[in-house]
């Protein structure tokens, strides 16, 4: 392409030139933990990340990887007394590879907000208003959303010139049908308690349905994916031409799959049980629901290499877990196949669905007939980025799609705030 014009490089100015700034810092925080990620939107390149771990303990560790320059890890554990000091130690590491805060080139900080109830669809630039509709979900959020709020406060505290952009855990599925996020229970009162279901790992889900779009070579309103992301936590979707229909997880993310430590889906009356004949209170039966079922409470392990390695050893109670866990997925991907009515890919991602070719073979066994299956080899094949795992010329393509769920909130803030939009 030629163009007449002079190129802005080598018109003369007296002005200093200047790009706009385009680096988004990805804050993730957690009760006891924040999780970063600098990333420069210009090129989509990772300038650093790291992790404050243990905040409020004595032993508080720090680690701040550089990603550019070829710099190293560093680590050091000591007390980190709230989130107020673990912002300050990560802006310290930062400021110290010469990417500190008050760099004119920040362009904005984007929080992973886990719920976003019905009232947030989209990534929103947070106010007052913001913070209080944020606060007001707490009762449906009780773990996550008074941390999200800290970490905002706080990053806010450190840079209040700067665009903070509140990007949603749930805002994917707010497109479910009314028929898919309603249970089967009294309006009045569901609506009272804002009880339905939300959704979550919703940025997962949206990254990766439009990466499998991506590599079928196809945009997202082509294609109708069923989503696994099978992480500790898991969550399956079903996601119509780039919206989301159906997702698993529930008003929390106890239901749904079988995950690390929680149990997905029962009957409601095994709660009752519980407390009536069990006589354990309704947090008892909730620490047992979210923290001692799933993977480990039936087989004491929730690390699905530890449950294979145990598995070759001949361990029945690791190969039940394994089976019922894999039971669980199977009849999601039955029950999504059904509410798409044409699926074109099936894709796993997160921890387990992106390292573990055993899961994804026996999720799709035996259904050749649906048009699902996986090919021995391309299955077999180790790391690398998002790849087909299903034979040639297969009807459903059954794909390995990594996650990148900082990327998806950079992305998200960047096209909210970013200076050409
Ligand atoms: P989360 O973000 O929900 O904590 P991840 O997506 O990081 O979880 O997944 C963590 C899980 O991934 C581990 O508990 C483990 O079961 C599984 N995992 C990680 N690596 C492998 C591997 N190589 N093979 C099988 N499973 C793996």
């Amino acid at each position: 392409m030629s163009s007449a014009r002079p190129s802005p490089a080598t018109t003369p100015s007296d002005e200093p030139r200047s790009t706009p700034p385009a680096r988004v810092l990805v804050l993730n925080s957690g009760s006891s933990s924040v999780k970063y990620q600098l990333l420069d939107m210009s090129d989509s390149s990772r300038l650093a990340s790291g992790l404050v771990e243990r905040i409020g303990e004595r032993t508080s560790l720090v680690r701040h990887t550089p990603l550019v320059s070829g710099g190293e890890t560093r680590e050091r554990t000591g007390p980190v007394a709230d989130h107020d000091a673990a912002l300050k130690a990560m802006a310290e590491e930062l400021a110290a590879d010469g990417l500190g805060l008050d760099s004119p080139e920040l362009l904005a900080i984007g929080h992973r907000v886990v719920h976003g109830g019905k009232y947030f669809t989209e990534p929103t630039v947070i106010d007052e208003r913001v913070l209080s509709e944020i606060e007001r979900l707490i009762p449906v959020a009780p773990l996550h959303n008074p941390a999200n709020l800290t970490g905002i406060r706080t990053a806010t505290a450190l840079r209040p010139d700067l665009p903070q952009v509140a990007v949603f855990d749930t805002a994917f599925h707010t497109t479910m049908p009314e028929s898919a996020a309603r249970y089967a229970i009294d309006v009045e009162t569901a609506d009272a308690h804002r009880v339905r279901r939300y959704g979550f790992h919703g940025t997962s889900h949206a990254y990766v349905s439009r990466a499998t779009a991506r590599l079928l070579g196809k945009a997202p309103e082509e294609v109708n994916v069923i989503v696994l992301h099978l992480g500790n936590g898991a969550s399956a979707s079903a996601v119509r031409a780039g919206r989301c229909v159906d997702t698993s997880m529930g008003l929390t993310p106890l239901e749904g799959l079988v995950m690390g430590t929680r149990s997905g889906d029962m009957d409601p009356a095994v709660i009752f049980h519980l407390m009536r004949v069990g006589g354990m209170s309704a947090d008892e039966v909730d620490a047992l629901l979210n923290k001692r079922s799933g993977l480990v409470g039936l087989c004491g392990d929730n690390d699905m290499r530890e449950i294979r390695r145990r598995i070759s050893e001949g361990d029945e109670r690791a190969k039940l877990a394994f089976d019922i866990y894999i039971h669980r997925l199977r009849k999601y991907i039955g029950a999504y196949y059904a509410v798409l009515g044409r699926v074109d890919a099936v894709a796993f991602t997160a921890g387990v669905g992106e390292n573990s070719a055993e899961v994804r073979e026996a999720a799709v066994a035996g259904l050749e007939g649906l048009g699902l299956a996986v090919d021995g080899e391309r299955n077999a094949v180790r790391g690398g980025g998002a790849r087909l795992v299903s034979p040639e010329g297969a009807r459903i393509a059954v794909a390995v799609v990594p996650t990148d769920e900082e990327m998806e909130i950079a992305q998200q803030t960047y096209a909210l705030v970013g200076k050409d939009n």
